[in-house]
């Protein structure tokens, strides 16, 4: 019987899983990486991405909701849980109404925690006058084991690998969709899926679409001593020019914190030649001195720190849908792709399918919306959606 074929670009947060689910559904899939998942050059790098069903908006926490009953069903499938829950704290003197209301709109109970209780929820935190929600359902995607686990999974049921490959071109010919290797050599396949991260901007040539995309590279430091309480996961929203903070329990790696601030953007709008990759120490300072000052409970000694890449989409909405009758798109991952990978994975290999995808997701991530559009000034950050 003849298999629908299908190229992924792409081995990352959205990509794998996606090739993972189509592989599972009877397609024969290459999947093709430049460099390897998990690597420091992309997005996907390092152990862990905080998850979390607080956001501003409703339709954010539906999909989040929909993506923890894929995130079960993922783990099921690799034969490990691909997620912990340790809660989350979101600490703001603005948002906090449009979260409790998205939260409320899926069914999620929220306690609201005023300014002097914060360390209550989370020990040590010092109080600063803002008021907080705790909500039970957040906390950490294992990125590596996600992403390990659905590689092995998807070669073991016979899908093709090729890694340290990189595309050059993608050609939407609808009578034969196919890609360009650096080797010059060419790929033909029924439908191709694109999820190069911060490496789309440099294949849109051809596909006849322009996309408002920056690509920024951003850093985070692992920091703490062994032991200490329990911490949950924490979104401390800006206050005036002052960057908020994002953090997470990262097992015997520590608390993982990032400041929400890109380092810079790559250079030349992509992931091109741009790979320098190295921690800026004023920046691992800025983040050493904030924990010292207000999370007490970890302490502000640096272990590790990880500087990876992410792609703003221009109105901070993800860019995801056919952009050909063979080339389906998804990009723009704004910085907070990898807690959906479990649901991409399956909503990507419908719209491969040819379906046409949740209306409100389709609206909202539609590729065509930019037409025209001037992109926003600035990058996006949580809480200011
Ligand atoms: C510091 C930092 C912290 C983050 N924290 C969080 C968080 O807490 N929670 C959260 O949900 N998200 C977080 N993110 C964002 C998350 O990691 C991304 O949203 C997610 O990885 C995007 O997935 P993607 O598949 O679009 O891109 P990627 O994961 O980058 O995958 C794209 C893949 O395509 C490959 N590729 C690129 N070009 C080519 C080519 N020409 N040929 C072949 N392959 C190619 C790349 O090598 C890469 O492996 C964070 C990102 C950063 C940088």
């Amino acid at each position: 019987m003849h298999k629908p074929r299908v190229i992924v670009v792409g081995a990352g947060a959205w990509g794998l899983p996606a090739a993972l689910e189509l592989q599972d559904r009877g397609w024969q899939v290459t999947l093709i990486e430049r460099f390897e998942p998990g690597g420091p050059f992309a997005s996907n790098g390092g152990s862990s991405r905080l998850w979390r069903l607080a956001d501003t908006q409703v339709w954010r926490a539906r999909a989040m909701a929909e993506t923890l009953a894929a995130m079960e069903r993922l783990g099921d499938r690799l034969g490990a849980p691909i997620h912990s829950t340790t809660g989350l704290v979101w600490r703001d003197d603005q948002s906090l109404p449009a979260v409790a209301e998205a939260l409320a709109s899926i069914g999620q109970p929220v306690e609201h925690i005023d300014p002097d209780r914060v360390g209550e929820v989370f020990a040590g935190l010092r109080p600063d006058g803002r008021p907080a929600l705790w909500v039970a359902q957040g906390g950490v995607v294992h990125a590596d084991r996600l992403l390990g686990g659905a590689l092995a999974a998807f070669t073991a049921a016979g899908g093709e690998y090729l890694p340290a490959t990189r595309v050059t071109a993608i050609d939407p010919d609808p009578a034969a969709p196919r890609v360009t290797l650096a080797s010059g050599e060419t790929r033909e396949a029924d439908q191709i899926l694109m999820a190069a991260g911060p490496g789309t901007r440099e294949l849109l040539p051809g596909l006849d679409i322009d996309l408002p995309l920056t690509p920024y590279i951003e850093q985070v430091v692992h920091l703490g001593g062994p032991g200490g309480p329990a911490l949950p996961g924490l979104v401390d929203c800006p206050i005036g020019d002052t960057p908020g903070i994002y953090a997470m329990p990262d097992g015997d790696r520590g608390y993982k914190v990032g400041l929400d601030q890109p380092l810079r953007a790559l250079a030349g709008g992509t992931l091109g030649d741009d790979l320098d990759r190295a921690a800026w120490p004023e920046r691992t300072e800025i983040i050493r001195a904030r924990v010292a000052r207000d999370l007490t409970a970890v302490e502000p000694r640096v272990r590790a720190t990880q500087v990876c890449t992410w792609t703003d989409s221009g109105d901070g909405d993800f860019i995801v849908g056919r952009v050909h009758p063979g080339v389906t798109l998804a990009c723009g991952d704004s910085g907070e792709g990898f807690k959906y990978a479990a649901f991409m994975g399956q909503y990507l290999a419908d719209l491969v399918e040819g379906g046409a995808g949740d209306p409100e997701y389709q609206l909202r991530w539609n590729p065509d919306r930019f037409r025209g559009q001037a992109a926003r000034e600035g990058f996006s950050a949580i809480g200011r959606h």
